[in-house]
């Protein structure tokens, strides 16, 4: 391809890639079916043609890739590889998917309908972060306990034994990165399962990870439901961690299910419905009305940390609006496969009728529909950008996670009644706001109850910042070293010397 490829060059590429597709699960170094045979359809939502049908695994093959993950694990092949080794290898990988990039994102787009810009992004995203955990995992250093003379207390770092990632189907690639790239330096075996709205890039990496030289029984993929296969991970008494992204619902069955069979650790990175808020006192309404648009519409709103709950000084409300409907209006869907598209294809035909749902509930609510509120004809799935305005704390489409285009635009008068207005919700993954008064500054991001803040921008990140939610979002923290210390355990250990 050309070096900035067209809307032709991917539509071609596209041809040739679905015409070969893997899509058996990834047991042991080998692609192989489900043990039942049994299959499921993926779907690229933007055309509604069946991409492939793909390995439907269930409790056996589940249980035939714990066996082989905690028989490597003992072997040591990987936990016990020196820390420098396991990190060329993981570079290995983050090699092979630079020279795959094109490929990983494709596969995103077509298989849930993401603009192929942002799955191009996604893939930089999960390179950088596989990177980084690579690069940490030889730089990280035990501890000598300041015991007495008499003494010698070690505090050890050692890998957990068998991880199960279970990952969502909005950031396919990325998530399994934040996942597998800590698990992995760590030491561990990783078992991965993607969603089953979007499993090919996830496959796709299993074959790059072999090409790797990761150890056989190291990394695996199981595709499948999450009531069959993602369950049967979670009760099993072999596997030590699950990493979990997803929603609050499954995130609460996963904490059952540890309970009901090994107490193994459960990170879990949940919904949000995060709000951003717009003070009068901020730097340039044109700017923060354009990221406010960015913050709700990108990847069709279809993001755990989209800013879904827009609060806005009552005094600038209006003329913030008009600039709002005017940056949201140039973000109107198109052909996922076109660079120049801003948003995509809602993922599958339940998501799409489940945010049509809310938007007819909001306005039977009583909430002022603004823009949008209409899907588009066609046999894709597009519903393009919707603004609620008059939107009040007891309406349900303020209240919970849409996770669709869909925003809710709610007045304040106070900074005090802004907080409230803020923290008013089950989740806290994340809550941003504008303003130019560095007092506010201080005081309001104190009192936001939430895992990341974001001040004069929405959505800021890096890989050495770690990311994850408090109250209903979860409990766990990906990226960072936070997350590489949370796939191992401490050791201690205690020597006693003679004199
Ligand atoms: P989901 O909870 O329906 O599914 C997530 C994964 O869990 C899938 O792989 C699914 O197959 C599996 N699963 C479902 N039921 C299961 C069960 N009983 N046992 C084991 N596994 C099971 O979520 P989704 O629709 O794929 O993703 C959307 C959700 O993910 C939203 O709530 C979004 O906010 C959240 N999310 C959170 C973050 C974050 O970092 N906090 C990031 C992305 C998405």
């Amino acid at each position: 391809m050309s070096p900035t490829p067209t809307l032709a060059d991917w539509q071609a590429k596209a041809a040739a890639l679905t015409a070969n597709l893997e899509t058996r699960a990834f047991i042991d170094d080998e692609f192989v079916a489900a043990e039942s045979g049994e299959t499921f359809a993926t779907i690229n939502p933007a055309t509604g043609e069946i991409l492939a049908k793909v390995a439907s695994c269930d409790a056996a093959d589940a249980d035939k890739a714990v066996t082989v993950a905690r028989a490597a694990f003992t072997r040591g092949s990987w936990a016990r590889l020196a820390p420098t080794a396991r990190k060329h290898a993981l570079l290995r990988l983050a090699g092979l998917m630079e020279r795959h990039r094109d490929t990983l994102a494709l596969l995103d787009t077509l298989d849930m309908g993401k603009p192929i810009s942002s799955a191009q992004s996604d893939v930089s995203g999960a390179i950088g972060c596989i990177r980084h955990q690579a690069e940490s995992i030889d730089k990280l250093y035990g501890e000598v306990a300041p015991t007495g003379d008499d003494t010698l207390a070690l505090v050890l770092r050692e890998p957990l034994g068998v991880v199960a990632a279970i990952v969502p189907w909005n950031f396919p690639l990325m998530m399994t990165a934040w996942k597998i790239g800590p698990a992995l330096a760590a030491g561990n075996s990783v078992i991965l399962k993607p969603s089953e709205k979007s499993p090919l890039s996830a496959l796709y990496l299993a074959s790059l990870a072999r090409e790797a030289g990761l150890p056989s029984g190291v990394f695996q993929v199981l595709p499948g439901f999450g009531h069959t296969v993602g369950k049967a991970l979670a009760l099993s008494m072999e596997v030590n961690c699950l990493a979990f992204t997803g929603s609050t619902g499954v995130g609460k069955q996963l904490l059952q299910y540890a309970g009901q069979s090994n107490l193994k650790r459960v990170y879990l990175e949940c919904g949000g419905k995060s709000p951003n808020i717009v003070f009068a006192d901020c730097k340039d309404l044109d700017s923060v009305a354009r990221h406010a648009a960015e913050a709700i519409f990108y990847n069709q709103g279809e993001v755990c940390i989209a800013g879904s709950r827009l609060l806005v000084e009552n005094s600038v409300r209006e003329a913030f609006i008009d600039r709002l409907l005017a940056a949201a209006e140039s973000m109107q869907p198109g052909d996922p496969l076109d660079p120049a598209s801003f948003m995509g294809a809602i993922v599958d035909r339940t998501q799409y009728e489940r945010v049509l749902d809310y938007i007819r509930q909001g306005v039977a609510e009583g909430a002022r529909l603004r823009m949008g509120g209409k899907p588009q004809a066609g046999p894709g799935l597009f519903i393009g950008p919707t603004v609620f305005d008059d939107v009040t704390d007891d309406m349900v489409i303020g209240r919970e996670e849409i996770f669709g285009p869909v925003l809710s635009v709610f007045g304040f008068d106070t900074e005090e009644q802004a907080i409230a207005m803020a923290n008013d919700s089950d989740y806290g993954l994340a809550a941003g706001f504008w303003s130019q008064d560095i007092d506010r500054i201080m005081r309001v991001t104190r009192r936001l109850q939430s895992g990341q803040v974001f001040v004069n921008n929405w959505a800021g990140g890096d890989q050495t910042v770690p990311f994850g939610g408090v109250k209903q979002s979860g409990n766990g923290r990906d990226k960072s070293h936070h997350s590489l210390e949370e796939y191992s355990e401490l050791k201690s250990v205690w020597m006693s010397l003679s004199s």
